[in-house]
């Protein structure tokens, strides 16, 4: 029999994150005071996150941070997760290429956001913190926060964006499951929320929206932090678990990969498997190509700008130096909600800026038919949005098959997609489409972010 699942013991869960940060050629750009324009210090953080989460944000210098030993713990319910290597998917497609998974949907919260939850709510519970706020897009970060404050004895408040509130209930139940306080944004009990809905009562809400909803709830409430489930520096480095596990694991298979790919929302799962790996390319060891898939209705990698902007809408962030659509963008309701934010990562930004990394954009019907076909040959059901890194796998894989070049190909399997099976249906309907956004709409959002650095 081939073997085809990689797995470690509980004792091979990596004992510190790796953070890309220190060994960049090139540091990325200081956060901004929106106000004074000052680059900003860990202390600047403390109003909205944890201490520690605001050190590990702008630590430029460890290479290496310790795992808290109740992090590992916690992490030992579902880690070290398994690399599979998808035969089925090679022979459906008849490529010569090796495809491999890392497979993160077997988390308790069903993909690879605990990795983050968990350090966060860890964090917060050191501090003496007893509430945490966040916002949630398609329902995942907020499940997994959900979870992991429960783990530790703190309340959680969740904004979540209405079209999903409304779209997709169970996540909704999922938090509740957890005890979470879930309300639907934009909503009347903010300033940031009010604002919008006056100017548009019928709003289905956004990332961005719901980033300003949740951090004016921490700056106004006693002992509550906000915590953030993509994009920050914190929350990829701690996702750097997932290419630790899987470097060691791909050792076990006797074979480097050439290619590696995520889906990119706003980068967290992108950079948790990529950054252990680029280390090597970095340091001139390898060769190795990374790929960031996004929505083709959210394209800021391949149609975005790379400049100072909010990470939020209304503006209550750090200027952000990152590739963007502008922090005003309003994305079309794709069923990958988790890709629907405006921005990317700082690092990752650089990264991509320096040539380190390249991105494609897919849409969502070329992501639902890769998405089926390896539902058909691996019997696992992925997320929408992880259904957009397989989209790329395959694309890939034919290029192989093409050229006859057997290549080694690794991808993140972010979460599945149980919960997520109305888009399914949409997509079966034969009523989805692939949305394309438009030169003239990206134009007129990027031009809020222009704004922010005088070329408006
Ligand atoms: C949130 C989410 C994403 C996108 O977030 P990143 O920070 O870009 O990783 C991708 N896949 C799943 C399953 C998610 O829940």
């Amino acid at each position: 029999m081939k073997q085809k699942k990689f797995l470690l013991p509980e004792s091979e869960i990596p004992s510190q994150w790796y953070n890309i940060q220190a060994e960049m050629p090139n540091k990325p750009l200081p956060f901004l005071n929106p106000a004074t324009r000052e680059p900003m210090k860990a202390s600047d953080l403390y109003p909205i996150f944890c201490e520690e989460c605001a050190k590990q944000e702008l630590n430029q210098t460890d290479t290496w941070i310790d795992i808290p030993e109740e992090v590992r713990e916690q992490y030992s319910a579902y880690r070290v997760t398994p690399l599979v290597r998808a035969y089925g998917l090679e022979k459906a497609l008849d490529t010569p290429a090796h495809i491999y998974f890392k497979n993160e949907s077997v988390s308790p919260a069903g993909s690879h956001k605990l990795n983050s939850a968990i350090a966060q709510a860890y964090y917060a519970k050191q501090q003496g913190v007893t509430n945490l706020t966040t916002e949630t897009g398609a329902g995942q970060w907020g499940g997994a926060l959900s979870y992991a404050t429960k783990m530790f004895g703190i309340d959680c408040a969740v904004y979540m964006v209405k079209v999903s509130y409304e779209g997709k209930p169970y996540r909704r139940s999922i938090m509740q499951t957890f005890g979470a306080n879930v309300t639907p944004s934009p909503s009347m009990s903010t300033r940031a929320g009010k604002d919008i809905l006056t100017v548009d009562p019928l709003y289905q809400g956004s990332l961005g929206t719901a980033i300003s909803e949740a951090i004016e709830l921490a700056t106004t409430t006693p002992n509550c932090k906000y915590a953030l489930g993509s994009v920050l520096n914190h929350v990829s480095l701690h996702q750097t678990v997932i290419g630790l596990e899987a470097e060691k694991q791909m050792a076990l298979t006797g074979e480097d990969p050439d290619i590696i790919i995520a889906c990119f929302g706003g980068g967290s799962n992108f950079c948790g498997i990529s950054f252990p790996f680029m280390r090597h390319k970095i340091a001139g060891k390898t060769n190795t190509r990374f790929i960031a898939a996004e929505p083709a209705a959210c394209p800021k990698l391949t149609r975005g700008k790379f400049e100072y902007d909010f990470g939020d809408e209304a503006g209550y962030t750090p200027l952000l130096p990152m590739y963007t659509l502008g922090h005003s963008f309003k994305p079309s309701s794709i069923h990958a909600g988790g890709l629907r934010y405006h921005g990317a990562g700082v690092i990752l930004s650089q990264l991509m800026k320096d040539g380190y990394m390249e991105a494609v954009d897919i849409d969502q019907v070329e992501s639902f038919d890769a998405g089926v076909l390896f539902a058909r040959s691996e019997g696992i059901i992925p997320a929408p949005e992880s259904c957009h890194a397989i989209a790329a796998t395959v694309r890939e894989a034919l290029k192989c098959k093409v050229a006859g070049e057997s290549k080694t190909i690794l991808f993140n399997l972010s979460g599945h997609g149980f919960v997520d099976m109305a888009s399914y249906d949409s997509y079966f309907s034969g009523d989805m489409q692939p949305y394309h956004i438009s030169d003239e709409e990206l134009a007129k959002f990027i031009k809020s972010a222009d704004a922010l650095n005088n070329l408006a």
